[in-house]
C-alpha cells in the first residue's frame, strides 16, 4: 500500500496511457493531454504523476488539470534534457508509461472552504496551481475570494493564453499578471511577481496562500508576505524540488 495516497497497486509498475493531443505552448513548454488506457487516473490537485518513455528514463510532472475534468488529464512539460526533450516529440496516439498519482497534493481543498484564496505563480509554477484553480472554478460556491498572481520572465513564456484571457473577463476570479522584461506594447504591470503583492495587500490578511514558482522567487514571497504580517500558518509552498522518490520510500518529507 502507498505510503502517501493508500493506493494498492504496484507503485513501480508504469500503466499504459496515451497521448491524445500535444501542443506547444511556447517555445520551451508543451502541452499533453493523456488517458490512461486500462483505468482512470484518479487525483487531488497538486498531486504529479511519473511519466516514462521506454529506453529513455522517467520523469516526475504535475498534473496541470483539475480532477473534475472527465475523461483523461492534462500535463505541461518543458524542454530540459534527455526524458523531457523525448517527450517533446511525442505526437498524438503515441503510447508513454504513467506512474502514480504521487504527492499528497499539497492544496487543503476541504480546509479552504469558504476561505478567501491567493496564489502566487512564477512561470511554469502556474501549472500544479491551475489543477486547484480550476477545481475551485468547477466548486465555485464552496470557496470565497479568489486571486491570481502569474509573473513570467518574458513575452515567449507567458501560457495559458486564451484562458488566462477568459479568467480576466470573469468576475469570479481576479487575475494579475506581471512580466520581468516587457515589450512597449504590454499594458499590464511590468517587474518580478512581488511588485504584484501590493496591490493586494488588504486582502492578505484573511487569505490562504498559495505559493510555485522558481527557488528564488520563494525567498522574495515570503518575505514581502512577513512584512505584511501573514501569518505563516496560512501560507502553503508548493516545493517540488524536495521531492525524491514520490512514494515514501527513499526518504521522508522534513519540510
Ligand atoms: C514533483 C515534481 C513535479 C514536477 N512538475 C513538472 C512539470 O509539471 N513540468 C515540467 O516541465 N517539469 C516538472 N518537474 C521537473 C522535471 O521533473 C524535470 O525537469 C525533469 O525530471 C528533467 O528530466 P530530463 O531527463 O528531461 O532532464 P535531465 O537530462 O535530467 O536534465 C535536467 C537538467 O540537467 C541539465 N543537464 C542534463 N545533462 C547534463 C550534463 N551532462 N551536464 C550538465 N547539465 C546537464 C539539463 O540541462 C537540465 O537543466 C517536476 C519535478 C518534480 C520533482
Amino acid at each position: 500500500m502507498c505510503e502517501c495516497c493508500g493506493q494498492v497497486k504496484d507503485l513501480y509498475l508504469p500503466q499504459p496511457a496515451t497521448v491524445n493531443k500535444v501542443k506547444m505552448m511556447n517555445e520551451t513548454e508543451l502541452y499533453l493531454h493523456l488517458s490512461m488506457d486500462d483505468e482512470l487516473l484518479e487525483y487531488q490537485p497538486g498531486q504529479f504523476v511519473e511519466v516514462s518513455i521506454p529506453g529513455f528514463g522517467e520523469v516526475p510532472i504535475s498534473i496541470s488539470s483539475s480532477p473534475t475534468q472527465n475523461g483523461g488529464f492534462e500535463i505541461v512539460v518543458r524542454n530540459v534534457g534527455n526524458v523531457t526533450n523525448k517527450i517533446h516529440q511525442l505526437n498524438a496516439g503515441d503510447k508513454i508509461g504513467i506512474r502514480g498519482p504521487f504527492g499528497n497534493g499539497c492544496y487543503p481543498a476541504q480546509e479552504a472552504k469558504g476561505k478567501d484564496l491567493v496564489f502566487i505563480c512564477g512561470g511554469i509554477g502556474l501549472v500544479p496551481q491551475r489543477s486547484f484553480i480550476n477545481y475551485i472554478l468547477d466548486n465555485r460556491s464552496d470557496y470565497g475570494e479568489v486571486t491570481v498572481l502569474f509573473g513570467t520572465k518574458s513575452h515567449d513564456q507567458r501560457l495559458y493564453h486564451s484562458e488566462l484571457q477568459e479568467w480576466m473577463g470573469r468576475d469570479d476570479i481576479h487575475l494579475l499578471e506581471t512580466i520581468d522584461d516587457a515589450h512597449d506594447s504590454w499594458n499590464g504591470n511590468v517587474g518580478v511577481v512581488t511588485t504584484l503583492i501590493p496591490k493586494i495587500e488588504s486582502t492578505l490578511d484573511s487569505s490562504l496562500i498559495f505559493i510555485c514558482g522558481p527557488p528564488i522567487m520563494y525567498k522574495f514571497v515570503l518575505l514581502a508576505l512577513a512584512q505584511d504580517k501573514v501569518e505563516t500558518e496560512n501560507i502553503f509552498v508548493n516545493l517540488e524540488r524536495k521531492m525524491k522518490c514520490g512514494v515514501g520510500k527513499c526518504i521522508k518529507a522534513t519540510v
